[in-house]
């Protein structure tokens, strides 16, 4: 049975045994969750950078493909893909000393590599900010006030005294996820620590207009068609519960030739409706259906996906998922929406992120 230790932000003991175990030079594997993002990647990649500059071997196996806006991210072309290279990612994954899970808590959220990461042995280290960590870990970083994965392996960095190694390429990757995490310094968990962080990066040499144009300036204009297409044919407003929502077929993916990393985006702009207060995406994804929950305030849709859609996440931001038809995943969303929009105010609004 796996040795379960917990650690919080606080337990300098616990943090002192896993540095002590990178004392030595360790193979290192990194993973993150499935169809990562720009957190996931960056926060891995800035990790991988940092403990292979102190000298371990490191290597970042994705559970399968990341958008193409990713791929600038220094690192990027080393990521070993579970998909496309099944025994090259078993053989480092098996190798390993030490595995890293970064920015998910739960090996549902790895999909079909997490066969392979339940038969290793090694230790595993938890760094993640959503809610509901499951147990599969050996040692813990883990803060749901957190505005990113990023956040907390600075954060880390600068506890366990990596800072050195903060070079201006992990500056970059961890400006990068900051930045997608936060939806560009938006959100509430933006907190006056962030942007402390994010001017020190710049001061090793983040270039910030350069992160901003490479994941936001580099639309294909299918894309773009689509986003019209979108707003003009597909979205639903339920005025009467303030949610709006999109349903997307597998066809109109396959019509309009959707990527990994397309629709990433869409569901904001029913969030930026006037008046309303949760958006959501539902896509077929013909292996299964996808869904991706965005609100604003006391709304829980964690809850709201952890109950009815196998998923979770964030307050304001979750995902989930059914392996029903599009049509009967909309069909039930439509009929169990209306008992949670009745609980809304009940909520204790998220937990205000710590300013120090
Ligand atoms: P997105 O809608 O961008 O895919 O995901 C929003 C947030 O919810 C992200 O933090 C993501 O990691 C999380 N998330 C997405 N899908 C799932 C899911 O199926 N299960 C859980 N537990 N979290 C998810
Ligand atoms: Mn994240």
């Amino acid at each position: 049975m796996r040795l379960y230790a917990y650690i919080c932000i606080v337990d300098a003991r616990r943090l002192h045994e896993l540095i002590s175990f990178l004392a030595q030079p360790r193979r290192l594997a990194i993973t993150t969750h499935h169809k990562p993002d720009g957190d996931a990647l960056g926060s891995s990649l800035a990790l991988c950078r940092m403990l292979n500059k102190m000298g371990h071997q490191a290597t970042v196996v994705s559970p399968c493909d990341w958008p193409s806006f990713l791929n600038w991210l220094p690192g990027a072309s080393d990521i070993i893909d579970f998909e496309s290279a099944a025994s090259v990612a078993k053989q480092a994954l098996s190798e390993a000393d030490l595995l890293f899970c970064l920015d998910f808590n739960d090996l549902g959220r790895i999909y079909r590599m997490g066969e392979v990461v339940k038969t290793l042995e090694c230790p595993m280290v938890m760094i993640d900010h959503h809610t509901h960590p499951s147990a599969f870990d050996t040692y813990r970083y883990h803060d749901v006030s957190a505005s990113s994965t990023c956040e907390l392996i600075y954060r880390l960095a600068l506890e366990v005294g990596w800072s050195a190694h903060i070079d201006a390429e992990v500056a970059e990757c961890l400006y990068c996820g900051t930045m997608t995490d936060t939806g560009s310094f938006k959100f509430p968990s933006t907190t006056p620590a962030v942007h402390r962080m994010i001017a020190d990066l710049m001061e090793r040499g983040a270039d910030h207009y350069k992160v901003h144009s490479q994941v936001y300036d580099q639309m294909g204009v299918h894309v773009l068609r689509f986003l019209g297409y979108c707003f003009s044919e597909k979205l639903r407003l339920l005025p009467e519960y303030a949610v709006a929502y999109f349903a997307i077929t597998a066809e109109e993916v396959k019509r309009f030739g959707l990527q990994t990393g397309d629709t990433e985006g869409l569901v904001h702009y029913a969030l930026n409706i006037e008046g309303v207060r949760m958006a959501v995406l539902i896509i077929d994804r013909n292996e299964r259906v996808k869904m991706s929950f965005r609100s604003r305030g006391a709304v829980p849709v964690h809850e709201f996906a952890r109950q009815w859609f196998d998923g979770g996440g964030h307050y304001n931001a979750a995902g989930g998922q059914s392996t029903d038809s599009l049509e009967r995943t909309e069909a039930r969303f439509l009929e169990v929406l209306p008992a949670f929009v009745n609980t809304w105010g009940e909520h204790m609004p998220p937990p205000l992120p710590e300013h120090d």
